[in-house]
């Protein structure tokens, strides 16, 4: 890591925001020879919201960049079967094996959001930690050209770039600055509250439905385990958000009286979080020297877990277009994502109303599933090129 005062005038990229989506992205182009800053204004290695779960996209792309096995290596618990759980029937299914991806996994953001940005400052990215951006800078023409970044302790440096990259989340301050436009918003939102238990045999992953509620159980780091609640987010707000231990108490014995018995002779690890819901929404993902990846970009409803997945995946699709350097190819990248992004984010958005009968949420699951099928062959298809130059 290097201090605000070692950085350089200009970089190819400036990335604002260095977690799943920022640091991918940082490291894509950095390995492709681009000079980038990556800068976020939290600590590097700090935890944050999230319940983990990596879907097969994801974890290709994390098999592709050569990370995977560091993700093993750090005691990531492999995945290898996901099972739904409909009122009392149950649908196992396997993981099958292929493409470099044996198994799903969960990793605690502590571990592989700092993984990520070692990638990046391994590959060459210059890493900030504890630097908020503050300001765009716009040349004449009124094209960003930069920003201003500034330390906690008031230390303010202005940086050119080709590109800023807004990575820094929902509520993104580029997006904001850019005057990125929303283009499309779900309707519903999920509440949550999810915590770490130890003492919970979990076989993979486990999602639990019934009419108005659900729960997971996800196997992460540490030989911990993630249980997690979710209601519509108007019964959250009125009965859960300030007794968080109460409602997933409450609702996972509304979900599954075994899970909840399960769960009642383990051990907490840590205080449990809640989530209050947030309302999907997808942005323009580019304009005149700007861009968005990640949760920055498009936000879905957490309950179908993709979110991750979805910023591993964009990154790819974004630091092509930026080494590319065209506007038609920042145009691609938000038509591509958007092409991949919106059939799940209706079907999250649909899921998060709570209002589905057990039969409605399992062909809206059908549907997730058949979507992330298409997400895979996508990712598998960005090697296309490599696979022919080296057979042909
Ligand atoms: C309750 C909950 C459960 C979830 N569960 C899952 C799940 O099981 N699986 C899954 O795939 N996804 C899940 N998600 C979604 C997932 O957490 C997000 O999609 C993911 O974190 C997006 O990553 P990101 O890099 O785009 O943004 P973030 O993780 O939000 O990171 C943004 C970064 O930008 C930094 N930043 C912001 N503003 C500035 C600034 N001005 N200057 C500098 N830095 C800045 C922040 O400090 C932050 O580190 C869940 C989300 C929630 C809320």
């Amino acid at each position: 890591m290097i201090r605000l005062d070692e950085i350089a005038d200009r970089y190819d990229a400036l990335i604002v925001g260095a977690r799943a989506a920022g640091a991918a992205t940082a490291m894509l182009l950095a390995r492709r020879g681009l000079s980038v800053l990556l800068v976020d204004r939290g600590r590097y290695g700090a935890d944050t919201l999230s319940t983990l779960a990596l879907m097969r996209g994801g974890v290709l792309q994390l098999s592709r960049w050569g990370l995977a096995g560091r993700l093993r290596a750090a005691g990531t618990p492999p995945v290898t079967r996901t099972t739904f759980h409909y009122g009392d029937s149950t649908l196992a299914v396997a993981i099958q094996p292929g493409d470099g991806v044996d198994a799903l996994c969960a990793p605690r953001r502590t571990v592989l959001d700092p993984l990520l940005v070692d990638a990046a400052a391994a590959a060459g990215a210059q890493v900030l930690h504890e630097v908020r951006m503050t300001r765009l800078l716009r040349g004449a023409d009124g094209r960003v050209a930069g920003a201003e970044l500034e330390t906690a302790g008031g230390e303010v440096r202005r940086v050119r770039a080709g590109i800023v990259i807004g990575a820094d989340g929902v509520r993104s301050r580029v997006a904001r600055l850019a005057g990125a436009r929303v283009t499309r918003s779900g309707r519903h939102a999920s509440g949550v509250v999810y915590g770490f238990w130890e003492g919970l045999a979990a076989d993979g992953f486990h999602w639990h439905y019934v009419p108005g509620a659900s729960a997971g159980v996800i196997p992460t780091n540490g030989g911990a385990t993630l249980v997690f609640t979710a209601v519509a987010r108007a019964r959250f707000l009125d009965e859960i958000r300030w007794d968080l231990a109460g409602g997933h108490a409450r609702v996972l014995g509304e979900v599954s009286p075994a899970l909840a018995a399960a769960v009642g002779a383990g051990r907490k690890l840590e205080s449990l979080r809640g989530f209050p819901g947030e309302t999907g929404f997808l942005r323009r993902a580019w304009g005149p020297g700007w861009a968005l990846v990640g949760d920055a970009g498009h936000f879905k409803d957490p309950i179908t877990a993709h979110g991750l997945t979805d910023a591993l995946r964009d990154a790819e699709l974004l630091a092509r277009a930026v080494a590319t350097g065209t506007d038609a190819a920042l145009a691609d990248y938000e038509a591509r994502r958007d092409e991949l992004a919106v059939p799940l984010f209706e079907i999250s958005d649909a899921v998060a109303g709570y209002d589905w009968t057990l039969g409605r949420v399992q062909s809206l699951h059908r549907d997730f599933s058949a979507a992330m099928k298409r997400e895979v062959a996508a990712i598998l298809a960005l090697d296309a090129p490599a696979r022919a130059a080296a057979t042909g």
